[in-house]
């Protein structure tokens, strides 16, 4: 049977925070009858101009309910204040980001052919519905809702279990900022409502943002009712470390990438791959590095590392970091599960792994980090594209240009830089291929995602 109340626990604690009651399918069918509605008025009535002042009053509320949203974070998913905090600001800068450029990105474009005009013109697809994770509350709604609201879509929020919390206090941050009722709108359901409101006819289309498990089953049935869909799903992102690299540097930056967010991030660095003659100097440094996290509560200022998100993700962990022992890793750092309450785990480093290893073939959602030795740089290069995954990576040399041509040419995946940690900007597309998904977000790419590019052209 289906849940029928939806519980937020407080990972630091383990004690229960919230609990809300599911929607019943009486309330989703009214929700679904006002969003359609809604977004026929939202499209046909309103200007880019207006929209924008929504999404500019909306960056407003964000950035006045700062703290207040960052200890709802911290409560819910266990974020360190202070990582709430900017998390509600890059949400306010998409917000504005997208008021600021949606009308130049969905203008008509006039385009050349044998008739004697011809556009490509910019339409809104209808209700988008968004799957979201857990682990960045805000970020991740706020980076599909404010594309999907400009261009005259509406949004319909099915978010994870654990953070209702969250989901709500979206809801009421667009109903604040003005948002016509029913234009954004969180169900709170569980997740095996969702296939059969993908096939309601009233949802254009949907994203999901989560696990390879629940893209299959979002993309199955997306596929059934042939609607668009787009998934940003789990990745195992190599970071590769060159002869030539300035070793500290490196380090830092790997380090920084494989701790942020308590390890919780899809783009967080997962895979180290070393060239062999600089391995023991990187070693050295990154284990210097990851010594001085602070693993403990999230409104601590000192903490670096919360409580992993629930205990359940947290023991799935350790059961991966157990079967990576048993396939041969040797752990130098941390690797036991602590006393106590709450769904703390410690910052980890793996030696001795490889391809087959599972610390190396699939998704470490946590501190953990597996120090992968390369005999040279093609086979750093053939060890990062190991991969079934393809969202992020990262190439660390003093040579930038060759660095260049490694990460735009050699690098299998949807994203990868030099000499940085991968991160997500409102300005930049960003997304995965292979088993870490399929479709962009945010730039001009993500804003033409859900919308009918349709030709329109005259004799
Ligand atoms: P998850 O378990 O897949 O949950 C994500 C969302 O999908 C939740 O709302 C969940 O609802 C729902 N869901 C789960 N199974 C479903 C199904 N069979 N049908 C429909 N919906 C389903 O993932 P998570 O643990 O929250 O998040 C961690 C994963 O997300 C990691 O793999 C991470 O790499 C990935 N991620 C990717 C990106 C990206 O941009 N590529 C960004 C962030 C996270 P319930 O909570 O009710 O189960």
């Amino acid at each position: 049977m289906s849940a029928t109340t939806l519980v937020s626990i407080n990972p630091t604690t383990g004690e229960e925070f919230d609990r809300f009651a599911v929607h019943t399918a009486a309330q989703v069918e009214q929700f679904i009858a006002e969003s359609a509605a809604a977004q026929r008025q939202w499209a046909t009535t309103t200007t880019f101009d207006e929209r924008s002042k929504v999404l500019h009053a909306t960056a407003k509320h964000l950035r006045k309910r700062s703290v207040e949203l960052a200890e709802l974070m911290a409560n819910e998913m266990g974020k360190p204040l202070a990582s709430g905090a900017a998390e509600v600001e890059k949400c306010a800068w998409v917000c504005e980001y997208y008021a600021d450029n949606a009308a130049d990105m969905l203008a008509d474009e006039e385009r050349s052919s044998d008739l004697s005009q011809a556009w490509t013109v910019y339409e809104p697809m209808g209700t988008v519905l968004a799957v979201m994770p857990w682990n960045f509350p805000l970020w991740q709604v706020f980076r599909f809702a404010a594309p999907a609201l400009m261009a005259g879509n509406a949004g319909m929020l099915k978010h994870a279990s654990n953070v209702s919390g969250s989901a709500m206090a979206i809801e009421d941050l667009f109903r604040s900022a003005g948002l016509g009722e029913g234009l954004f709108r969180t169900l709170l359901i569980p997740s095996d409502r969702v296939a059969a409101i993908i096939g309601d006819p009233r949802i254009a289309a949907v994203t999901l943002t989560g696990s390879e498990p629940a893209g299959r089953s979002v993309a199955e049935a997306a596929g059934r009712h042939l609607k668009p869909s787009l998934l940003e799903l789990g990745g195992s992102d190599p970071y590769v470390v060159l002869h030539d690299a300035d070793i500290d540097e490196a380090a830092r930056i790997c380090a920084d990438s494989r701790l942020t967010n308590s390890g919780q991030s899809c783009i967080a660095a997962k895979r180290f791959i070393v060239v062999d003659d600089v391995y023991d100097q990187f070693r050295a440094a990154f284990l210097a590095e990851l010594e001085a996290a602070v693993v403990g509560d999230p409104h601590d200022s000192e903490t670096t590392v919360g409580p992993q998100a629930r205990t359940d993700l947290r023991d799935s962990l350790h059961e991966q970091v157990e079967r990576a022992v048993e396939a041969g890793a040797e752990i130098v750092l941390g690797g036991n599960v602590p006393d106590g309450p709450g769904a703390f785990y410690p910052v980890t480093v793996l030696e001795n792994v490889g391809p087959g290893n599972p610390a190396f073939d699939e998704e470490l959602f946590g501190p953990v980090a597996p120090l992968i030795r390369a005999d040279d740089e093609e086979h750093a290069i053939a060890l990062a594209n190991d991969s079934s995954f393809g969202l992020g990576g990262a190439v660390f040399t003093g040579d930038t240009e060759r660095g260049r041509q490694i990460a735009a040419h050699r690098i299998r995946t949807g994203n990868c830089f030099v000499n940085a940690k991968v991160a997500s900007d409102p300005r930049l597309p960003f997304g995965g291929i292979g088993n870490s998904g399929y479709g962009r977000e945010l730039s001009e790419l993500g804003i033409r995602t859900f919308v009918n590019a349709k030709t329109v052209a005259i004799k």
